[in-house]
């Protein structure tokens, strides 16, 4: 067997991974995918090869409590009985935040980790489990090389106006920026483009990636100009649990006049608003589209509505927009939000094709629509796959 390159994505709950094969002069092949979810309670997991074969990660049941390392060990176990635990030559790993300074995809040793350990404080939420997803595979593959892949690192080429806030100079300078986030899909979505339509990923495209977390970005000729993400993967649309765009004066309210503390005010906005705050019911859009009750409809309504003030918003950051690309899972597989955020924007040159847009089709725009319309399924797993592959210097 070849090299196989593994992927890994550690979140707060879950670890998500991927196994690739190289293949020489060829794009890395996926063999399969799966993921954890449960970490800090008793996990579970499941795999499915890319010829479609599903079967569960198993987990000592005597354990209360699995953490990354035991989540990591359960995908070691697959990847033996597989027999590819002998040809992992590489591990790559998705990094939320890479700060003002880690922008290329890096090799991992102790300096890199300590520089990551550093931004914790921009990345609470997110960069703790990434270190800890390192630290796991680290132990489990010893010698072999392990490369970060930054989601912050597409955006390190915002203008100053994209990439600051109207706050004293000084906080810009000790790194309070517009960071934006999902750049690892951004950077998948305008490669594809650039294959599918060479002409149009040239110009102005607005990517929207709406899934859980959901972000748009406004692109140029491949670059990214501007994007709904902040300082955090908190601002701009709302997602499954997060608020996104929110008045600051919002957050001195609740301090002031509701007594609310830091941890209290995290919760409220990253894990209790959003879809599911406003719904009452849940984060998942399908579950919200098949609901009758009016919460569920106000809450996917307020979501496209931010849809589509962004969508204009940000073709104001470019020369207005060549194409619009809508992918993740909300993206990828919801006619109904896409219809309603596309709805009357012929003034931006946008014209659906109704029948396109309900059978998920790669364009969704009228054939004489000035800006074409795509879906394009995303593949961050992909991206770290080749990342990995130049940086770790593996030959198939
Ligand atoms: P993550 O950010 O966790 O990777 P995904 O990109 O998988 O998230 O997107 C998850 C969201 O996509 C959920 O809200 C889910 O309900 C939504 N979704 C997936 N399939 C559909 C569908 N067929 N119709 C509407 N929404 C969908």
């Amino acid at each position: 067997m070849g090299p196989v390159i593994l992927t890994l994505n550690a979140g707060s709950s879950s670890l998500k991974f991927a196994a690739f094969a190289l293949v020489k002069g060829a794009e890395p092949s996926q063999l399969a995918s799966g993921q954890i979810e449960g970490i800090g309670a008793t996990a579970q997991g499941s795999v499915k090869t890319a010829a479609g074969e599903k079967s569960d990660l198993t987990f000592d049941p005597s354990l209360r409590r699995v953490d990354h390392q035991v989540a990591m060990d359960a995908i070691l176990g697959w990847l033996r009985q597989a027999g590819y635990d002998s040809s992992v030559a590489a591990v790559g790993h998705r990094v939320v935040h890479g700060g003002l300074h880690l922008v290329e995809p890096k090799l991992i040793d102790e300096s890199v980790i300590a520089t990551l350990k550093g931004l914790i404080p921009l990345a609470p939420l997110h960069e703790p489990h990434n270190i800890a997803g390192i630290l796991a595979a680290m132990k489990a593959f010893p010698s072999t090389p392990q490369v970060a892949c930054f989601d912050t690192a597409f955006h390190r080429s915002h203008p100053f106006v994209d990439d600051t806030f109207a706050l004293p100079r000084s906080y810009y300078d000790e790194g309070v920026r517009r960071y934006g986030f999902h750049g690892l899909s951004y950077e998948f979505i305008t490669r594809k483009l650039g294959k599918i339509a060479p002409k149009i990923a040239r110009k102005d495209v607005v990517i929207a990636h709406l899934g859980n977390g959901a972000s748009m970005c406004a692109v140029h000729d491949g670059r990214a100009v501007a994007t709904t993400m902040g300082f955090t993967a908190l601002d701009g649309l709302s997602m499954g649990t997060r608020c996104g765009q929110l008045d600051p004066g919002v957050v001195l309210y609740l301090m002031t006049e509701k007594k609310m503390n830091a941890d209290e005010i995290s919760d409220l906005l990253w894990k209790n608003s959003g879809l599911k705050g406003m719904s009452g019911i849940s984060q998942d859009m399908r579950e919200l589209e098949t609901s009758d009750s009016p919460a569920a409809r106000d809450a996917i309504a307020y979501f496209v509505s931010r849809i589509r003030r962004e969508l204009a918003g940000l073709a104001g950051t470019v020369d207005g927009v060549e194409a619009v690309v809508f992918t993740a899972g909300i993206g990828e597989n919801s006619w109904k939000v896409r219809e309603a955020a596309l709805n009357g924007m012929e003034w931006m040159g946008i014209h659906l094709d109704v029948e396109a847009n309900r059978a998920n089709a790669q364009i969704i725009s009228a054939k004489h629509s000035p800006t074409t319309v795509f879906i394009i399924p995303t593949n961050e797993e992909l991206m770290i796959a080749e990342h990995t592959v130049r940086t770790a210097g593996v030959t198939g």
